[in-house]
């Protein structure tokens, strides 16, 4: 069977689906072929004995006007779960042997015990540095030079790896943290460029909005997946791809056999190893600055107790592991502080990560030591008594790309490549932002691009009707 589209869209990730939902915003069909029996990628929730776990993403932190526009245009402002109060006003870091609050606001970051009277005295010189830095500059090169080795320490690098899962001495500063390198170039110094937002924020940008849905995070996949113009296949697994006369030949592998398909665009929103392999016959440059690209391994530990087996309040977000405290985890979230319907009601479920570039090697444990060393540390921490009521692993052997390297030089190359082949988009979270909201914002970016195309497409037929029309 052969088709045609105007867009192929190959993912169903949340990177394929947001670029869907925007392009069927704008009017514009397209197709989605989606590998797996169900669309959503990484993301999946799954309720087991009242709990509710998230196999990736767990919420959206939100401050793009594009990810509330999307929100409130696909009707899922009802669907919305904030965080609760308690989780809101405090993180936990785990340091010198016990759990101590992280500080949010300078204030509380001067008193705090956690740094020392030399690192507090450092972190106040920041306003006084000289602007510096390269585009190569490390997340630790970066924070070393502006904020001083503790700030690095005890808040970037378990930032990095918890939430990245990677590690800031490889990571591109500017592509993990765009925002605070920008404010360095731009105002000289953080201080400065953070004073300077606060006082335009007011003015101009989205409110901060840290959320997640009713039913969890497979709620948005669920809702940008059934967008009226989006035609979702799932069992679509591409094989390969073409230049046609007018655009691009695919080609898929269903359970009903193969299935071909001419499209004008195709985006790629695959992980970069897929799309390597996809693009090499076409440009084996860029499936080479594709295949340079690495992942981490990721395994997510949910645990359900009942309260009383809890010594600790658990009153916050969770809690983040430095390297040099010598723990298997990188962070433990507390999905019940977080989120009110997350538990029954008398019971507690934390979530644990452990793995990424700091210990790889977590993906060979056996399930069995994965829960053990989790359990092992949880006792520890949390004084916990008794055994977990919910165990559940979730294993990610490829987590997250890795930002390593040169990584913005790369993303230019890739990008430069892009422009030899119009009409062919790459997107996925090796470009942009690993986050959802950061997803929902580059989708925005690459719609808006097919959008233009089409429309120049259009006036270019309709001048060439024209001509043919005089001749
Ligand atoms: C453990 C973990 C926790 C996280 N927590 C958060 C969080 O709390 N908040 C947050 O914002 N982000 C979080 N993230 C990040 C976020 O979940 C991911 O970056 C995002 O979901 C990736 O989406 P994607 O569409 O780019 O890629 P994917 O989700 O990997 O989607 C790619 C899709 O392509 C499909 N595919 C592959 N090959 C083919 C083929 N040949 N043909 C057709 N389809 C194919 C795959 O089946 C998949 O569905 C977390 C990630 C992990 C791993």
């Amino acid at each position: 069977m052969s088709t045609q589209t105007d867009v192929l869209i190959v993912g169903g990730g949340v990177s394929g689906l947001s670029i869907a939902w925007w392009l069927a915003q704008a009017g514009l069909p397209v197709e989605v072929w989606e590998a797996d029996a169900r669309p959503g990628g990484k993301i999946e929730s799954h309720r087991q004995d009242g709990y509710l776990t998230e196999r990736a993403a767990s919420l959206l932190m939100n401050f793009r006007p594009e990810v509330t526009e999307m929100v409130r245009e696909a009707g899922l402002e009802e669907e919305k779960i904030g965080r609760s109060a308690i989780a809101e006003s405090r993180r936990y870091l785990w340091h010198a042997g016990r759990l101590q609050t992280l500080p949010m606001q300078l204030g509380s970051m001067i008193v705090s015990p956690i740094w020392s009277w030399r690192g507090k005295l450092r972190l106040l010189a920041e306003p006084f540095l000289p602007a510096g830095g390269h585009e190569d500059e490390s997340v630790s090169e970066f924070i070393r030079r502006r904020l001083g080795r503790e700030m690095l320490d005890k808040a970037m690098e378990p930032f990095i790896a918890g939430t990245l899962a990677a590690d800031p001495d490889l990571t591109s500063a500017s592509a993990a943290l765009p925002r605070l390198t920008a404010l360095e170039r731009r105002y000289g110094s953080l201080t400065a460029g953070i004073l300077a937002h606060r006082l335009l924020r007011r003015r101009t940008a989205c409110r901060a909005d840290t959320f997640s849905f009713h039913d969890g995070m497979e709620t948005l996949i669920k809702t940008l997946a059934a967008t009226p113009g989006v035609c979702l296949h799932t069992r679509h697994r591409l094989l390969a791809i073409e230049r046609g006369r007018d655009g691009w030949e695919a080609v898929a592998a269903t359970p009903l056999g193969e299935r071909r398909i001419r499209a004008k665009e195709l985006v790629l929103a695959t992980p970069a190893g897929v799309s390597a392999a996809l693009v090499q016959p076409l440009d084996v440059e860029l499936a080479q600055l594709l295949n340079g690209i690495r992942y981490a391994p990721i395994k997510v530990v949910h645990l359900g107790f009942d309260r009383a087996a809890v010594g600790h309040a658990l009153d916050g977000t969770g809690f983040l592991v430095p390297r040099n405290e010598g723990l298997p985890l990188t962070g433990n979230l507390w999905m019940s502080s977080l989120f009110a319907n997350r538990a029954p009601a008398g019971k507690v479920l934390l979530t644990a990560y452990l793995g990424g570039a700091r210990t790889p090697g977590v993906a060979d444990w056996t399930d069995t030591r994965v829960v053990d060393e989790t359990l092992g540390v949880l006792r520890r921490v949390l004084g916990i008594r008794g055994e977990p009521e919910l165990v559940r692993l979730d294993h990610h052997a490829e987590a997250l790309p890795l930002y390593h390297g040169a990584y913005q030089a790369r993303i230019r190359a890739i990008g430069e490549r892009l422009e030899q082949t119009p009409g062919l988009h790459l997107e996925a979270n090796y470009r942009g932002g690993v986050s959802v909201r950061d997803r929902i914002y580059c989708a925005r970016t690459v719609a808006g691009r097919i959008r233009a195309r089409a429309v120049q497409a259009e006036a270019n037929l309709k001048t060439a009707h024209a001509l043919s029309g005089l001749a």
